[in-house]
């Protein structure tokens, strides 16, 4: 087994992920999918001695709707939760939440893991097996006159290498597309920018025991009037004075020990082309940190005293998306003979990434394969029920 990659491994998206995990999810292919996904990690993490620090803390979804019906309905089906309300006792179990969080929706199944450390774990097996590591970049696949095989053409700082194999992943990231066009290939996918913070919390805003936490509720933010005009005049940031979706999210960083935070809300909708430099990919927003702060504020009040004096150490970050309009992966057949992919993994595939690579090597080696496989492969789209379905949900499990 070769593994090309022009960059480090777990480098590039990867290395922007908030290493969250659920199997919280409005479909049920999707919580079997991630239900596996975090049954191998536990797995994992009980063979390491826990080597990539995962931590079942939960999940808690904040609303200030009494009725909770409609969120409830939204956890799906398969996934076990706890249910806090009324004022008093949101208090006593997240002191940190704003006093008008009427009720709270506890995941269970769900947490935080090291992706990079995980990550590690499983070059030093595929190393241990026999595999080997090739750094460099993809920049054509042509069959061979037999048609059995592929060449790949490989480049880097020693030149131009052609690789011969029987059967490819394309594991590309925002750039699986690009390795599909190589093969004549279109995939439905698209790419959408998304920006996080982390910053030292000196002020103590977030408790470190908080777990993730995520405002179910869509908002306005709080601007003053004079911001409020100044914003509506100009075009490119007009929208933030309109309602603003659910989603923003917080946890704390780094251990009870720790201070620091992120904070991420995944507003983008607009798809682009993937840039290599992530630190100067031009939808990077100046105002995001402002943004998301705000929207944090509204759900943990003590945060908003950051709005006004903004932290000093502070990281601000963001990578692609990759993602179907449905929000499911694509993993298995690319639709070429000997050509696989495991792509489209949008916000989680960090969770689902060791389902995802079981899901396809089984694809690939014909054993026997679990029941949503047909669902999270090229076969969905034949499917017009599932497709109508998936279509018509405003809930996609984005976050
Ligand atoms: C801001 C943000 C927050 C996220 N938070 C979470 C989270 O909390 N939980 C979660 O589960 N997931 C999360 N995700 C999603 C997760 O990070 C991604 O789904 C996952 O990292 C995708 O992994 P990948 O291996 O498919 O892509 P990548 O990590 O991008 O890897 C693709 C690799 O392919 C290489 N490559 C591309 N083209 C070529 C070529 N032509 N030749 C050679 N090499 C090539 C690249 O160098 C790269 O290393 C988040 C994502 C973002 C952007």
């Amino acid at each position: 087994m070769l593994l090309i990659d022009r960059e480090q491994p777990m480098s590039y998206t990867s290395a922007q992920s908030g290493d969250n995990y659920r199997n919280w999810w409005p479909h049920p292919t999707m919580t079997a999918f991630t239900n596996d996904s975090i049954d191998l990690m536990e797995r994992l993490a009980r063979d390491t001695d826990n080597v990539f620090n995962m931590r079942q803390t939960g999940y808690v979804l904040a609303t200030r709707n009494e009725d909770i019906d409609d969120v409830l309905a939204a956890v799906g089906s398969g996934t076990e939760v706890d249910v806090i309300s009324g004022r008093q006792k949101i208090r006593d179990s997240f002191p940190a939440l704003a006093e008008d969080i009427q009720n709270v929706i506890h995941i269970r199944r769900a947490g935080d893991i090291s992706g990079q450390q995980l990550g590690q774990y499983m070059l030093e097996q595929v190393r241990d097996a026999g595999g080997k590591l090739l750094d460099g970049d993809v920049t054509g696949i042509a069959r061979t006159t037999s048609g059995k095989r592929f060449d790949l053409v490989v480049e880097n700082a020693h030149g131009e290498t052609i690789v011969r194999a029987r059967k490819i992943v394309n594991a590309a990231g925002p750039f699986a597309q690009h390795i599909a066009t190589m093969l004549d290939t279109e995939l439905p996918i698209k790419n959408v920018f998304q920006q996080k913070i982390a910053f030292e919390d000196v002020r103590g805003a977030v408790p470190r025991n908080m777990p993730l936490t995520i405002d179910m509720d869509a908002k306005l933010l709080d601007w003053t009037d004079e911001e409020r005009e100044l914003l509506r005049d100009d075009p490119e940031h007009a929208y933030l004075v309109d309602v603003m979706p659910a989603g923003t999210h917080c946890r704390p960083e780094g251990g009870r020990h720790g201070n620091w935070v992120k904070l991420g809300w995944a507003y983008n909708t607009a798809s682009s082309e993937p840039q290599r430099d992530l630190a100067n990919e031009p939808r990077k927003d100046p105002q995001f940190p402002e943004i998301v702060l705000r929207g944090a504020a509204a759900m943990i009040p003590a945060l908003a005293t950051y709005v006004e004096f903004p932290p000093s150490r502070f990281s601000h970050y963001g990578g692609y998306y990759t993602m179907t309009d449905e929000n499911w992966p694509l993993i298995g057949p690319m639709g070429c003979d000997g050509a696989y992919m495991v792509a489209a993994l949008s916000g989680f595939g960090s969770m689902a990434a060791c389902a995802a690579g079981k899901l396809c090597a089984a694809t690939i080696c014909g054993d026997k394969l679990p029941p949503y496989a047909g669902n999270l492969s090229l076969e969905r789209f034949s499917d017009t029920g599932l497709m109508a379905e998936l279509t018509s949900s405003s809930n996609k499990g984005l976050l």
